[in-house]
């Protein structure tokens, strides 16, 4: 039932804790949620009718046929809840009148920190320990990992993200080279960050964390070409997009012992299987149940977002947004706002 002077909001793909963060926002009071557990896609799109937006997160599919169905039920905007606007196409909405806001930035530390935790995860290999020691099993053997002091560590965008990357692994004491098509020189100086073409990146840094957009010219930045570039032993961290990495040239060169570790918070083929419960079930990606095999490749299910901080930034600015009813936001053009 409509409720006249709160604002309808459908928010697709709803967890627990969006539901709990969403509701407890600042100016909650003056929108109806009504939340879905599933995706958006054009399949789902009709689960939005009579409200005047809708919610979404990284792996809802708002493709050109579902704005279409959101457009013709009336929906005027989009809210994403998160940065990444890849799963959405701009230009259908655009077209459709839809108003499209996002959250540029919530908590660049929640990513940063965990994209480190992965890393320093993997090197001393405290996932296997942790699963020993349970056993009761105190030997050591296979579990030697290296200093990051005194390394070179190569950032791949150094926006908001990319720089507090950088920042914690100046305070490891390694060296930092970084590649972006907007370098930050200012900062880059201020950090003691030297700017290198992305092919010396490749062929100097010993750790390669990924955190540029995923856009046409990013897709598959790391491919079989440019892993090759790679120092032996090299590890590699994404917790940006999954179609940075293509994972079929990942695994042949986690296979022929290339890489020295992969640390993934995001995958190419994640959509609908992240942020589920499958543990009931038979996984049917085989590239996915390969890399889970590897000792040395550590997966988490795309959490690197998941602080206190970040969702109840997340939830403030998302609520402010849809109270706004994209009036005052300017069409996101795939810039940051
Ligand atoms: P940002 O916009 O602040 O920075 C992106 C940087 O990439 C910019 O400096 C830009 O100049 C650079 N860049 C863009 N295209 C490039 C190209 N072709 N070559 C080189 N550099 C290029 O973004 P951010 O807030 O730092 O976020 C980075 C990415 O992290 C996001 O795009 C998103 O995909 C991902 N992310 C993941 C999570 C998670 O939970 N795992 C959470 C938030 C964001």
């Amino acid at each position: 039932m409509r409720i006249s002077n709160l604002i309808e909001v459908a928010v697709y793909n709803t967890k627990s804790y969006d539901q709990e963060y969403l509701e407890k926002a600042e100016g909650a009071e003056h929108v109806q949620w009504r939340f879905h557990e599933f995706r958006l896609s054009a399949e789902t799109a009709l689960a939005a009718k009579g409200v005047q937006a809708v919610c979404i997160f990284v792996n809802d599919e708002a493709n050109r046929g579902c704005l279409e169905i959101l457009a013709a039920q009336g929906v005027k905007l989009i809210a994403l809840r998160c940065a990444g606007f890849n799963n959405l196409d701009l230009v259908a909405a655009r077209e459709l009148g839809l108003s499209v806001v996002r959250v540029p930035a919530y908590s660049p530390y929640s990513v940063a920190e965990h994209t480190v935790g992965l890393l320093l995860t993997l090197n001393r290999k405290i996932h296997r320990a942790y699963n020993r020691v349970r056993e009761l099993n105190f030997s050591l053997g296979g579990l030697v990992g290296s200093d990051i002091h005194g390394k070179t560590v190569g950032i791949i965008g150094t926006g908001k993200i990319g720089q507090l990357t950088a920042q914690i692994f100046r305070g490891f004491g390694a060296e930092v080279i970084a590649f972006d098509s907007f370098p930050a020189n200012d900062w880059a100086e201020t950090n003691g960050v030297r700017y290198v073409a992305l092919d010396q990146l490749l062929e100097s840094s010993h750790i390669v964390s990924l955190h540029v957009p995923l856009l046409p010219e990013t897709r598959y930045l790391l491919n079989a070409l440019t892993l090759a570039k790679t120092k032996q032993g090299v590890f590699i961290l994404n917790t940006s997009r999954g179609k940075l990495v293509d994972t079929t040239a990942l695994i042949a060169a986690l296979k022929s012992g290339h890489i020295g570790g992969v640390g993934l918070d995001v995958y190419e083929e994640e959509e609908g299987v992240f942020f589920e419960d499958l543990s009931g079930q038979v996984l049917l990606d085989d590239e996915l149940s390969q890399l889970l095999m590897f000792p040395n490749v550590l997966i988490t299910s795309h959490q690197a977002f998941l602080t206190h901080e970040a969702l109840s930034e997340i939830a403030r600015v998302t609520t402010q947004n849809i109270l706004n009813l994209g009036a005052n936001a300017p069409f996101l053009e795939g810039t940051t706002l």
